[in-house]
């Protein structure tokens, strides 16, 4: 079975431009609200369910208005509702984001449901799996949940893919149990140094991580591409010329088409090489979610 089964958050972003940041105590008149279905584990889903691979994901939503929207968002986009619990009396998670002229943000997330994904939401989970799914995680549920899918991933033989963001700082203790129980690990540089302690160069970096875990280790680099790892060596990808206008999702992009790369087959330096066309179409389009590109868009990009 082909498949992407991401377990993470959803939220609705309530964005607005305003001509500066506020500093503390501040008032500032924006722009109109925008409210976007957003969080990395619906980014990644969307991410993957546009470039033609079945999709599933496990996530938590409140009882609330914005539930509606996240639900609406999601099955606008093909991504099927079964495995999205609703967490009676608590709020869906939310971010307020504020943006100034040069696109400089001020971002504060309420994780509301995010935080009640529980074991029990995952009761599904094992009969979504088999040797064929590519499993995505991320951090922003509860670790004991992430750490739960992972375990479930192993088991049914899945390849249980970590893209280890936002990671806390100082890095957790327990982090290490998780990453051997994961299969391919994306972090961006930031991610890198810290789970690393190391300032080594990237392509050294990414091959000692492996150390930690997992078989295949991909660092995201921005502009510069990304650099992977394996058993078989150490190659960077250098990232596609566009005229980036936001960089917001460029991320969530990335491991979504590296994921659905990867569920097809692909070797790990071409579903890099995906992840990074994906990536830099992300950045040519305003949004997140709205910027993610469909399979023909990618498809053609790259040809
Ligand atoms: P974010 O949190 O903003 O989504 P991130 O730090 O997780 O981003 P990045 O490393 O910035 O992830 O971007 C992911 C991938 O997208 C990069 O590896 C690269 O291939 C592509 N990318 C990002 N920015 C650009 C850019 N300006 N031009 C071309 N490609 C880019």
């Amino acid at each position: 079975m082909t498949r992407v089964v991401v377990v993470g958050s959803a939220n609705l972003d309530l964005g607005v431009a305003v001509p500066h940041l506020p500093a503390p105590g501040e008032t500032v008149l924006g722009d109109d609200v925008a409210a976007r279905p957003g969080g990395k584990g619906s980014n990644q889903a969307v991410a993957a369910r546009r470039l033609g691979v079945e999709t599933r994901f496990f996530a938590a939503i409140g009882d609330d208005r914005f539930g509606d929207d996240v639900r609406a968002a999601l099955a606008a986009e093909g991504v099927p509702l079964d495995h999205l619990t609703t967490v009676e009396g608590v709020a869906t998670g939310v971010a307020l984001i504020v943006v100034d002229p040069e696109g400089e943000n001020t971002i504060v997330v309420a994780p509301g449901a995010n935080a009640r994904l529980a074991d029990g939401a995952l009761a599904g989970l094992p009969a979504a799996l088999d040797q064929g799914t590519v499993l995505v995680l991320q951090l922003e549920i509860p670790p004991a949940t992430c750490l739960a899918a992972a375990r479930h991933g192993r088991a049914a033989g899945a390849r249980v893919l970590l893209n280890a963001a936002p990671l806390p700082d100082p890095v957790p203790a327990d982090m290490t149990v998780l990453l051997r129980e994961v299969d391919v690990l994306v972090v961006n540089e930031g991610e890198a140094l810290r789970l690393s302690g190391s300032t080594a160069d990237w392509p050294t970096l990414a091959a000692a991580l492996r150390g930690l875990g997992p078989d295949a280790v991909v660092i995201t680099l921005g502009a510069q591409g990304a650099v992977h790892a394996d058993a078989t060596g150490t190659a960077t990808h250098p990232a596609y010329p566009v005229d980036a206008v936001d960089t917001t999702g460029a991320g969530d992009s990335f491991v979504g088409a590296l994921a659905a790369s990867l569920a097809e087959g692909l070797p790990l330096a071409e579903a890099v090489r995906r992840g990074c066309a994906a990536g830099a179409l992300a950045t040519t389009r305003m949004g997140a979610q709205s910027a993610l590109p469909t399979r023909p868009e990618l498809d053609s990009f790259q040809n």
